[in-house]
């Protein structure tokens, strides 16, 4: 199917019958339409069908809804000051009244209309000074009490602004364009869904559904519409991710280890200091696999705080060196990477492997031998931070990546690392200990495996998990001061939006102050996102070797920050807190097989929603389910944050309520990638991607 003129739809609005230059700018500033393409796309946000009439009596503010009654007379009052006037009459339909009002452009209404005439009004009531009244309603004059035939049935509702309402772009004004714009398009445009996926998920076409979205004669039809349109958005996703998994994948050849060399078994025998949960073990079968091929592996493994990553990654790091190939190991920060270094030590010393370990702050001397032993592969294991793939970094044969807490890296560091096994690409895992419900990790890890661990290692004591407001902190304080006398440590922790408000600072601040007076006898340690990295690595020493007992600090934290001394775990302004957040905090505490609390301080005047929420976490130990709850009361732009997702908006189709339609998306892009990656059949469906991208600067997660 071609448009009848390839290029109409680029067409200025302000040529669109109806809407000429002025109402064009206001179209273009306030919603950013600029084309006709641009108004097609421009979608209703509900419908209203003229046969349910709401009675007066029962409107409600901020309820759109269609209104039948008697018009009253009308008057115009002078606004107070200025010269302007406005309009306003009342609506009865035998029970009740309610005011309409315009403000201006309203000569029309005195002309179409006079008092006394039967109408349906169709608007928004809202209260002004204690009156119920519809400003600017759209009027429609029946006749014998009935909708004239010329109107549709339906009534789309778009959303709309008072200016735009102000520049007489009220929703029978484009209702009126929309079927201008029918007029002389008839909404002809090509589909970028490929036939044999719209037959077999029983989609709309486009033009039908722009037709049946705009101009609907029926709910139904106008709800297919929305379905297919809801489709179209994860489908055009989920092809962009598949397709570059499958690039990935195929454009790029890994070493393959079809054995898992004499190492893993070693250990595995020897030298396992526990047993692997199921969830592990399954885990290391996918890795396995995975670097069995000659493909690389992009495995993500989530799992929540102390499921135990970390043995799993050692797993994988032993295929690799057993096969002659080095692995390198990529942490956040530096406390983080001497942690690994220090598990990774201990596992591979009765294998007589080495393990370097490389920071920003490794003396140059240090260094410089660190880095000729990875140049000439002597070294087959390297641990660190950024330090890992900066230019002067060599690898002699790098066959694994594995980055721990991998959002906090960007693409192109991610990138970076891998670009060292060059002109291969090593094998590589992420790890993640932010729980992503699987639905919504279809969207955001689209174009790499996950693997989950969904079990913790056993003889874990659930952390005791309280909730307490600022009127029970004495409380609060008697159990703080009773685990100090067991000897144990302690993390009290501030919120912290924007590492730059000053006045979370200073809360901070004094509340270091507060436990530093109360708890005079033992030292306080400090750490929050204004400091240095130097003077945050300095402080995480001092609490981790024990030195400092308290830690009054941010969420600066690290997740992965393993002090198995610490049974306390104290959120300030807990309410300020995500759930996951508030889950991934207690993760901090109850590592060291003592019995451990979490107290998170609420204000006193909790409503009782933050109350239900912070009653999940004690009731709930399992991240995954907390982040169900999470993003279900927080929907996902504030559930994944907005820096963090790099998850473009959806426009109509909506990732918890449609995971449905998601699913079926998905599957759909699958069938389709595999069966044509290049999409060599489907150009408009290419095109319509690369728009895609360019529209949402989409930054792809393996880019
Ligand atoms: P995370 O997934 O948060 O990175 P870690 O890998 O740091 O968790 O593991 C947390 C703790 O649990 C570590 O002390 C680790 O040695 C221990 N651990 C891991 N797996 C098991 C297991 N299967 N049985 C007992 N302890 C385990
Ligand atoms: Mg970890």
């Amino acid at each position: 199917m071609k448009s009848p003129q390839p290029d109409i739809w680029k067409t200025p609005l302000a040529y669109l019958k109806g809407v000429g230059p002025r109402r064009a700018e206001v179209l273009e500033t306030e919603l950013g339409l600029r084309t006709y393409e641009d108004l097609l796309e421009y979608f209703p946000r509900r419908y209203l069908d003229y046969g349910q009439i709401t009675p007066i009596a029962q409107a409600r503010p901020e309820q759109e809804a269609v209104f039948r009654g008697k018009l009253g007379p009308f008057q115009v009052r002078p606004l107070a000051g200025g010269r302007r006037a406005l309009l306003t009459t009342t609506l009865y339909d035998g029970q009740a009244w309610i005011e309409l009002v315009w403000y201006q452009g309203w000569e029309w209404v005195r002309q179409k209309f006079s008092p006394g005439q039967q109408v349906l009004a169709i608007g928004r009531p809202l209260y002004k000074k204690r009156i119920l009244q519809i400003a600017h309603p759209d009027l429609v004059l029946l006749t014998d009490s009935k909708v004239p035939e010329q109107f549709l049935r339906i009534y789309p509702v778009y959303p709309l602004s008072e200016k735009l309402r102000q520049a007489g772009l009220d929703n029978k004004r484009l209702h009126m364009l929309f079927e201008e714009l029918y007029r002389i398009t008839r909404f002809e445009r090509e589909d970028p869904i490929p036939a044999p996926i719209r037959e077999a998920y029983q989609l709309m076409p486009l033009s039908e559904a722009l037709r049946a979205l705009h101009l609907p004669t029926s709910i139904e039809e106008a709800d297919q519409a929305r379905y297919r349109f809801k489709f179209q958005e994860f489908f055009l996703l989920q092809v962009l991710l598949i397709r570059r998994k499958y690039f990935l994948k195929t454009q790029y050849t890994a070493p393959s280890f079809t054995q898992v060399g004499s190492l893993l078994n070693e250990f595995y025998e020897k030298y396992l200091p526990f047993a692997l949960t199921e969830a592990q073990k399954r885990v290391i079968k996918e890795i396995r696999r995975d670097m069995a091929l000659s493909t690389p592996m992009n495995r993500l493994i989530q799992g929540d705080v102390g499921s135990g990553k970390t043995i799993v990654a050692l797993f994988a790091a032993l295929i690799a060196i057993g096969n002659g190939y080095q692995v390198a190991l990529m942490a956040p920060t530096e406390v983080l990477a001497e942690q690994h270094a220090r598990s990774f030590r201990k596992w591979l010393a009765p294998l007589g492997i080495g393990v370097g370990l490389l920071l920003g702050s490794t003396p140059p001397a240090q260094r410089k031998r660190i880095l000729e032993k990875l140049a000439t592969g002597e070294l087959a294991c390297i641990i660190g931070t950024h330090a890992l793939f900066q230019k002067n970094v060599q690898y002699h044969r790098l066959g694994l990546t594995i980055i721990d807490e991998q959002h906090k890296f960007g693409v192109k560091q991610r990138a970076a690392l891998w670009e060292k096994a060059h002109p291969y690409r090593p094998h590589n895992l992420l790890l993640t200990a932010t729980p992503i419900p699987r639905t919504l990790a279809l969207s955001v890890y689209g174009d790499v495996d996950v693997s989950i661990i969904d079990e913790l290692p056993p003889g874990r004591q659930p952390v005791k998990t309280y909730i307490r407001t600022e009127a029970q902190r004495r409380e609060v304080w008697n159990l703080l001061r009773a685990e100090l006398q067991k000897g144990h440590q302690a993390y009290v922790i501030y919120p912290l939006v924007e590492e730059s408000e000053k006045t979370d600072l200073k809360a901070v601040e004094e509340g270091y102050e507060l436990i530093q007076r109360t708890f005079s006898e033992y030292p306080v340690g400090m750490i929050h996102g204004r400091m240095n990295s130097e003077r945050k690595e300095r402080e995480m020493h001092l609490f981790k070797s024990g030195h400092t007992r308290i830690l009054v600090g941010t969420t600066v934290v690290e997740v992965g920050v393993d002090v198995p001394n610490a049974t306390v775990l104290i959120v300030e302004h807990a309410d300020r807190f995500g759930l996951s957040q508030l889950h991934q905090l207690r993760g901090r505490v109850g590592r060291g097989g003592y019995p451990s609390y979490a107290i998170f301080i609420a204000p006193n005047n909790l409503s009782e929603t933050a109350l239900t929420r912070f009653q999940a976490l004690a009731q709930y130990h399992d991240g995954f389910h907390i982040a169900e709850i999470d993003l279900k009361l927080r929907g996902p732009g504030d559930f994944l944050g907005t820096k963090q997702s790099g998850l473009p908006e959806f426009k109509i189709a909506d990732i918890v309520e449609d995971q449905a339609i998601l699913r079926q998306a998905r599957q759909a892009a699958e069938n389709l990638v595999s069966q044509d990656p290049s999409l060599a059949l489907y150009p408009t469906l290419r095109t319509h991607l690369s728009e895609y991208v360019e529209r949402h600067s989409l930054e792809l997660f393996t880019a």
